[in-house]
């Protein structure tokens, strides 16, 4: 029965562990308009040359990969709930065996009677119909999970279907395929931003946007709705939600060497002693601190200094007890689990919005966008105010050919589109010019300086 999930399960993994993991550039996650140049920024990072699959390896990691962890977390715990039942039902079975046998040896204690018999086989039964229950349950688990891969798979493979059929990615080819990838990349874009809200921990936000553009299936909320419940405990100065959670994760904290758990129960120890209850905090350690081969030599050593505070008050000026006493350590533990949670989850610390903005940005960016004259390009999102605060401290594109562009139309200049420079030495683009010299009956005014001059004034600027 969970074969068939399995086989699923492995084919995903395969589809998912060929996705590359996206890039962490330092983060700047201020707040972003969603305007027109903002998307374009986004477009120019994923769009470029090599279109959906590209597009699909840096950006969609996440997007398999969560789901795909929880199918496969929901296997193993099927596997486990099965094999556990099935053991229980093999026990009753050899318990009624072993009656049966007495019996027929004439052996019989005089306590076993029919009676007796029959309830070990109405134990048989209980136990079979807990197995069939839990195995249904399992069943439903799995495939639920499965369904989300699924959807979200078909949603990816939609992108590539339609963005392959228009030939270039950017290109104005089909009118009908352009209009499907250009909502499709919309949805992305929401995606991007309830990811990016989720990990900023706008949760409503994030929540409402997921509803209004009917993505919800589409992105992780459900796991970090689960980490802001972790995280919030910890705020509050619990640790059971965290262990429990811990508990939860057992065999994958262990594969990637997480201290998580040694650092809660540490935590327990020093609010005990915080507390003086040092009695209790012995049996503390006694209990939690005993599973030490288990443990890095790095934290062995936090463990010796922990165990020290046993002989100072809380208010010791003495290092590193002071700092261990210190509130700011439940901060830590925060940061820590979260960066465990994503590392479960193979989540990058970066969102994929904050990301691909920033490659975006980079990649328009040249030092004409931060002059200080003001002469800003319209069509430059980089131009932009607050873009261009965003942009402020990354790379400028490295263009090894410059192209010219007309600053009052946007058009490339060429062969098509001359290069014309006026008496005042501002060149700009000829049909830009001719354009404003039939409107205004051959006279042309500089946007730049708004002086008038005619036409003819205007001569061909060759560049070498
Ligand atoms: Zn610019």
């Amino acid at each position: 029965m969970s074969f068939t999930a399995h086989n699923m399960t492995s084919e995903l993994l395969r589809l998912t562990t060929s996705l590359a993991e996206s890039t962490s550039l330092s983060s700047s996650s201020a707040a972003a308009q969603r305007d027109y140049s903002l998307s374009r920024t986004l477009a120019t990072a994923a769009g470029g040359a090599s279109g959906a699959i590209s597009d699909m390896k840096a950006m969609e990691h996440q997007t398999l990969k969560v789901p795909y962890e929880i199918l496969n977390k929901k296997f193993r715990a099927a596997q486990k709930n099965i094999d556990r039942e099935i053991s229980h039902v093999q026990n009753s079975v050899s318990d009624l065996e072993r009656t049966l046998k007495q019996r027929s040896d004439d052996r019989s204690p005089p306590g076993v009677t029919i009676t007796a018999i029959n309830e070990l086989l109405n134990g048989v039964v209980s136990k079979l119909s807990v197995l069939k229950r839990k195995s249904n349950e399992s069943l439903t688990d799995e495939l639920d999970a499965a369904q989300v891969c699924k959807k979200r798979l078909e949603h990816l493979k939609d992108y590539c279907l339609k963005s392959g059929g228009s030939g270039s990615s950017s290109g104005g080819a089909g009118g009908a395929n352009d209009a499907a990838v250009a909502q499709w990349r919309k949805k992305r874009l929401d995606r991007m931003l309830v990811d990016h809200f989720l990990r900023s921990g706008y949760y409503d936000s994030a929540i409402n946007l997921a509803l209004h553009s009917q993505i919800e299936s589409l992105t992780n909320i459900d796991l970090f709705l689960v980490s802001r419940q972790v995280e919030d405990s910890l705020k509050a100065r619990e640790t059971y939600r965290c262990l429990s959670w811990c508990h939860d994760n057992k065999s994958k904290l262990r594969k990637i060497k997480s201290s998580l758990e040694m650092r809660l129960r540490q935590q327990e120890f020093i609010e005990l002693v915080r507390k003086d209850k040092r009695l209790d905090a012995v049996r503390h350690a006694r209990k939690h601190f005993n599973n030490l081969e288990d443990c890095q030599s790095g934290q062995n050593i936090d463990l010796q200094r922990v165990m020290g505070l046993l002989a100072f008050p809380p208010d010791t000026p003495i290092e590193p007890y002071k700092s261990l006493f210190d509130e700011s350590r439940w901060d830590q533990l925060i940061e820590q689990f979260r960066t465990d949670n994503f590392r479960l989850y193979q989540l990058s610390t970066t969102s994929v919005f904050s990301v691909a903005l920033q490659a975006g940005l980079s990649s328009l960016k040249t030092p004409h966008c931060y002059k200080k004259d003001g002469d800003k390009n319209g069509d430059c999102p980089v131009c932009s105010d607050l873009l261009n605060k965003l942009a402020a401290h990354l790379p400028c594109a490295h263009c090894s050919q410059s192209r010219l562009v007309c600053y009052i139309s946007g058009q490339p200049l060429n062969e098509h589109n001359l290069p014309l420079v006026l008496p005042n030495g501002y060149v700009y683009g000829e049909q830009s010019l001719r354009a404003m010299a039939a409107d205004n009956g051959g006279r042309i005014t500089c946007p730049r300086t708004k002086e008038v001059f005619d036409m003819k004034e205007a001569e061909k600027v060759f560049v070498m």
